[in-house]
């Protein structure tokens, strides 16, 4: 979503006549977007930066702040850095422009961190460099507030934007080109239309499937206990949304889960899972993780471990614990794992999820799947990259430009990564 919120940043200022500089030394106005779910965000805003703290404004670029730290800090910021010219919140994000024009005009610091509830955005502002894929913001903010997480915090209130807006915008990217929308919400499937009172997360992803030109529909991230059966059979049935689900775990701990507040447990988060993969056969499945969290045992760990066993996941995003202020747990929770034992967990669960990626990924030799070019390889010339519909990253050598094309690749090689293959005909 940050990624996303710099793509419609890029195209609110170009709009008011501003061009990306090569340059980071000869730029007019320098914008830092902030991210607090990483670690010691607000330190490496500040160490960013102190590389300006000498000049005098006639000497240095206009510099704007924006994003969860923004948000969090506020004016704080300008205590700490005084020649931060405009801090702009994640729920202000349109108001920068006017922002930088009143800081320059006035000589003097704009700091917007109000709460928006308006959520719906121009539609063809964004500016995204990737011709295949794109993002589409469909929720913004989250009303959960699991104990570990910042993002009610930074985010704000759960907000949705109009179904209307959201079609209209993907007919807008196919008609530009992109095979691919990815819909973005910090509780994704907890869509529901402002505009059309029927229209929840699988009428959604029915109403995308009749956009002419785009390929594939992805999403990020859903939560467990808002996983509907509908959802379920709109993943099944309709040919574009990928069979692929990511479905944060967070711990194989039903304890570990009510202390992070999750709100589902061991046996129903298993449970749905067989559900999915009873009625979507085949699908892929990746998660998040979290080790270390606060009285979490090496009981608890092994329930984690023994849980990613059972599922079999394709890819896992996993994080040793580390508080993020407001956060319920970081007020009322003290840290029980040692920083040498979580990173000893780390290890573990991950060198687990690499076998079993790369024993899934073995299982794709010598079957034929249909792949989305993305992208030229980084590694190799002549090779190109793409991902099935259960989001492996499928490389394969070709001697035209495919980009944006669905190919057949039969795969003969596999790594836990990524596979590789070669065309072959359909
Ligand atoms: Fe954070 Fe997701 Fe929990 Fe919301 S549901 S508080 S975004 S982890």
């Amino acid at each position: 979503m940050n990624v996303h919120d710099s793509e419609r940043l890029s195209g609110l200022l170009e709009n008011v006549g501003y061009e990306p500089a090569q340059d980071l030394g000869a730029t007019d106005l320098l914008v830092i977007n902030t991210c607090s779910v990483r670690e010691r965000a607000a330190e490496k805003l500040f160490a960013r930066l102190d590389r300006f703290r000498n000049r005098s404004f006639e000497e240095r670029p206009t510099i704007a702040v924006m994003g969860c730290v923004a948000q969090q800090e506020g004016d704080k910021i300008l205590e700490r850095a005084p020649m931060v010219d405009v801090i702009v919140g994640t729920q202000a994000l349109e108001q920068l422009p006017i922002a930088i024009e009143t800081a320059e005009d006035s000589g003097a610091s704009y700091v917007d961190t109000n709460p928006y509830d308006n959520v719906s955005f121009p539609i063809g502002v964004a500016k995204r460099d990737d011709s295949v894929k794109a993002y589409i913001t469909i929720i913004e903010g989250c009303n959960d507030f699991c104990s570990f997480c910042v993002v009610p915090y930074t985010r704000g209130r759960e907000r949705m934007r109009p179904a209307v807006e959201i079609v209209e915008e993907a007919k807008r990217l196919a008609g530009k080109g992109h095979k691919e929308v990815h819909l973005l919400g910090q509780i994704v499937n907890h869509y529901q239309a402002p505009d059309i009172p029927e229209c929840d997360f699988a009428d959604l992803l029915q109403r995308l499937q009749g956009v002419s030109g785009i390929e594939r529909i992805r999403f990020a991230s859903p939560h467990p206990r808002h996983v509907s059966s509908q959802m379920i059979d709109a993943i099944g049935t309709l040919s574009k949304v990928c069979k692929h689900l990511h479905l944060p775990v967070q711990s194989g701990s039903t304890r570990v889960l009510s202390l992070m507040r999750r709100r589902h447990t061991r046996e129903r988060y298993l449970a749905l899972i067989d559900d999915v993969r009873f009625r979507v056969p085949g699908i892929s499945l990746s998660t998040d993780v979290i080790v270390g969290f606060p009285g979490e045992t090496v009981d608890d760990f092994e329930d984690t471990l023994s849980l990613v066993s059972e599922v079999r996941y394709h890819n896992m995003f996993s994080f040793k614990y580390s508080e993020r202020p407001q956060t319920l747990a970081s007020q009322r929770m003290s840290e029980t794992v040692q920083e040498g034992e979580k990173s000893r967990r780390l290890t573990k669960l991950q060198l687990l999820q690499k076998d079993i990626q790369s024993s899934l990924h073995d299982e794709m030799i010598g079957d034929v799947y249909e792949v989305l070019v993305e992208s030229k390889s980084r590694r190799r010339d002549g090779e190109f990259c793409g991902r099935t519909t259960g989001n492996v990253i499928v490389n394969f050598p070709s001697v035209w430009d495919c980009i944006g094309g669905l190919v057949n690749v039969e795969i003969l090689r596999a790594g836990p990564n990524s596979v590789w293959g070669q065309q072959v005909d359909s």
